[in-house]
């Protein structure tokens, strides 16, 4: 589903991603784990072509992200063309970023009516099922005020899904949490595995990559050191800077 060979980032004289080479297979969930600064963040950016890679071949579903190829010259995708390729992936944020003048249901509804041109009955009765599915059936008219964090991050991860996306992207969905209402979101990810939902997880939670994850790349300063099965990596890490890295987060 995604495929990253000897992908580079820079930002001006900053090298954050120093070849990224991986691959995530349909309806894996592929957790990424590693240091602040590492370029997790940057990695997942550059999957949804928020930024542009600066060497390399990233390709999502067997596109390459923001360029068309035709024989062996790339040419970069219109505006038009990037917004379409991001509409089948789903990006769920530390911060939720819910629209905070719309209700639930709105803030679910809003892509597929204002982007997809869905109708407003549609979208909504799709919104409600997506609220449901999150554990949210009671809550669908409460505004983000209204909710705690991690009720305001399901509806996040429902709008993330009302778009029908073929990939998840997560950036450390729980750290802004408070540890008890952690459990509830990692819980309705657990659901979207189950489901078949292709994932890539960055993520502090050495439980949920363990027991959900089908595979784990620790990053580290822009190289991927280890990769692996998590219970493979989680307890027999092979490389130093992995070893040091998990007895921190342990
Ligand atoms: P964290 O765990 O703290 O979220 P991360 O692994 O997600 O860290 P990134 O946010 O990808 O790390 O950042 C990697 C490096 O790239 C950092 O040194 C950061 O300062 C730099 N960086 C990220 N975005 C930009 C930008 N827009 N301009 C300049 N430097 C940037
Ligand atoms: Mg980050």
């Amino acid at each position: 589903m995604v495929k990253s060979e000897g992908v580079h980032k820079s930002f001006g004289a900053t090298h954050v991603l120093k070849g990224i080479d991986l691959e995530v297979a349909p309806r894996e969930v592929f957790c990424l784990v590693g240091p602040s600064g590492s370029g997790k963040s940057t990695f997942l950016r550059c999957i949804n072509h928020l930024e542009k890679i600066n060497a390399g071949r990233l390709s999502v579903d067997g596109q390459l992200v923001g360029y068309r190829q035709k024989g062996d010259k790339l040419y970069e995708l219109k505006e038009r063309e990037v917004a379409a390729q991001r509409r089948d992936i789903g990006m769920v944020f530390q911060r939720f970023n819910l629209f905070p003048h719309m209700t639930a249901v709105e803030n679910v509804m809003e892509a597929p009516v204002q982007v997809k041109r869905e109708s407003k009955a549609a979208a909504r009765e799709r919104a409600v099922k997506l609220l449901d599915r999150v554990g949210l059936g009671d809550k669908t008219n409460n505004y983000p005020a209204q909710l705690s964090g991690g009720q305001q991050q399901r509806v996040a991860i429902a709008r993330a899904l009302a778009m029908q996306p073929k990939l998840m992207l997560f950036d450390e969905p729980t750290s802004a949490l408070d540890p008890e209402l952690v459990g509830e979101v990692l819980d309705v990810m657990r659901g979207l595995a189950e489901d078949g939902m292709t994932m890539i997880v960055v993520t502090h939670e050495m439980g949920f990559a363990r027991e959900v994850g089908d595979s784990i790349v620790f990053m580290d300063d822009g190289v991927v050191v280890e990769s692996g099965h998590p219970r493979e990596v989680l307890t027999n890490p092979r490389h130093e800077r992995t070893k040091s890295f998990l007895s921190k987060v342990l």
